[in-house]
């Protein structure tokens, strides 16, 4: 799996639709200061879900949102794709290639989409759980981002290792099983209840 692409529009400082295409090897992208190329990382953390806002440099999510320049008038949505080569199907998806979109509207609409097909974030978290490239995963590394692993708290850092070891969605799993057999319990102590009174 590797990512094939990055389509941009309307996102930060990409007023314009851009795509971005990627080989194999190492690609670089270089610029001045400014230039937008956090910008870029951003667009990825973003589209793969994030939801905080600090994560992504901003103070609120339609900051993300093309803001306008002297030339330019602000746009009316942010939208980014990424799309992946999965012919080594290690994405759990049976397409050779999955593209996974996000789109947000100045007004709080907002749209997630995996191949054309509109879809809820917890699809694309599930997605990319024990890939290491969700929003928690490791695939990119931020600015700081090492020393703030090595200095973490040892639970944060055992969510890394979770990751890398692949157990990350079995752990998801395990919660929500958990939370059914609880509320399955409450629902027993109601219907004891029921029964207690009608007798
Ligand atoms: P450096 O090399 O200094 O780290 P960089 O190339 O990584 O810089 P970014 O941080 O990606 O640059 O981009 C910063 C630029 O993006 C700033 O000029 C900022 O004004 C612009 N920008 C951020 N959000 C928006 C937005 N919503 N609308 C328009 N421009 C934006």
């Amino acid at each position: 799996m590797y990512l094939k692409s990055i389509e941009i529009q309307g996102f930060k400082s990409f007023a314009n639709k851009l795509v971005f295409e990627f080989h194999n090897g190492i690609t670089g992208i270089v610029g001045p200061n400014g230039s937008g190329k956090s910008n870029v990382a951003d667009a990825v953390r973003w589209v793969l879900g994030e939801q905080r806002i600090r994560q992504l440099r901003g103070a609120s999510m339609q900051d993300v949102i093309f803001s306008g320049t002297e030339l330019r008038k602000p746009q009316g949505f942010a939208y980014v794709a990424i799309t992946l080569d999965n012919s080594d199907h290690q994405l759990s998806i049976d397409y050779d290639e999955v593209t996974v979109s996000r789109r947000l509207y100045r007004s709080g609409e907002s749209e997630y989409m995996i191949n054309g097909s509109a879809c809820r974030l917890k699809d694309i978290n599930e997605l990319f759980y024990d890939t290491g490239i969700g929003k928690e995963g490791y695939s990119i590394i931020g600015q700081g981002q090492i020393d703030k692993i090595l200095s973490g708290k040892p639970d944060e850092r055992r969510e890394l290792f979770d990751e890398a070891a692949g157990i990350v969605k079995y752990k998801r799993r395990k919660a929500i099983a958990q939370k059914k057999l609880e509320d399955e319990k409450a629902s027993l102590v109601r219907v004891s209840d029921i029964l207690s009174e009608l007798e």
